[in-house]
């Protein structure tokens, strides 16, 4: 479903170049469940961007679902980006004045849904991450882990087949990970290709596959053992 091959990214500083991505090349098929790890600054939310299509890579090929990202027009990324990838942000990127229900629901503005269908949709979704109770909340009148949990229902809303998330525990005390680790577990299992970066040993372990980067290359790429999973 995703094929990257030598992906390079440069940031120009300046008169400075800095090789952030220096050649990375990987394939991720459907309903495979991968974990990004690595240390600080090596270079994962760039590749994550890159693969939800907000960055550009500076040099290489990315195959999305057989379609060349780099040919396509901006009208076409914008509709497979809204289509097929769902992105979990580190810092949930919510509308602070919109409730729940509203931020769960804007993806599917894109997605041409009439108000009706959105907030049927949505309301479902929100009831699904086990928030049917908190749908008129905006997000500071929210915990943390509720707030992920939004934010996870809107990166579904649109039943992406890929979901892109970038350190959705970061934020999260032990047992509120778990719940959100618990809910990527069963996104897992209806059927859902998962890529998420993580600096925590034990929520790589729910992942069936470990890529490791390093100063902006792939360090081991090896499959988990001994996959964690809540849905036994
Ligand atoms: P962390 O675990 O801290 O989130 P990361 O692996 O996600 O780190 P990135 O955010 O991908 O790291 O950044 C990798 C490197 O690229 C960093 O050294 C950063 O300074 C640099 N970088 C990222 N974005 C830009 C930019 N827009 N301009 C210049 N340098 C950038
Ligand atoms: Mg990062």
């Amino acid at each position: 479903i995703i094929r990257i091959t030598d992906l390079t990214r440069n940031f120009k500083l300046g008169t400075e170049v800095i090789k952030v991505l220096k050649g990375i090349s990987f394939e991720v098929q459907k309903n495979e469940y991968v974990a990004l790890m690595g240390p600080s600054g090596s270079g994962k939310s760039t590749l994550m961007n890159i693969l939800g299509c907000l960055d550009t890579p500076t040099g290489g090929e990315y195959i999305l679902n057989g379609n060349a990202v780099s040919k396509l027009t901006d009208n076409e990324l914008a509709e497979i980006r809204n289509k097929e990838i769902g992105f979990v942000f580190q810092t949930f990127n919510l509308l602070p004045r919109s409730t729940a229900l509203e931020n769960v629901a804007l993806p599917l503005i894109y997605a041409g849904k009439s108000s009706t269908d959105r907030k049927e949709i949505a309301s479902n979704m929100l009831t699904q991450v086990g928030l049917n109770d908190r749908m008129d909340h905006k997000p500071n009148e929210l915990s943390g882990g509720q707030r992920q949990r939004v934010a996870v229902a809107r990166a579904m809303v649109n039943s992406p087949s890929i979901i892109l998330a970038d350190e959705p525990t970061g934020n999260l005390d032990t047992k509120t990970s778990y719940e959100i680790m618990a809910l990527f577990d069963e996104i897992h299992k209806k059927g859902n290709t998962i890529i998420l970066v993580t600096h925590e040993e034990d929520i790589a372990m729910h992942a069936h596959r470990i890529i490791r980067l390093r100063d902006g290359e792939i360090e081991s790429d090896i499959k988990n053992e001994s996959i964690t999973t809540f849905n036994n």
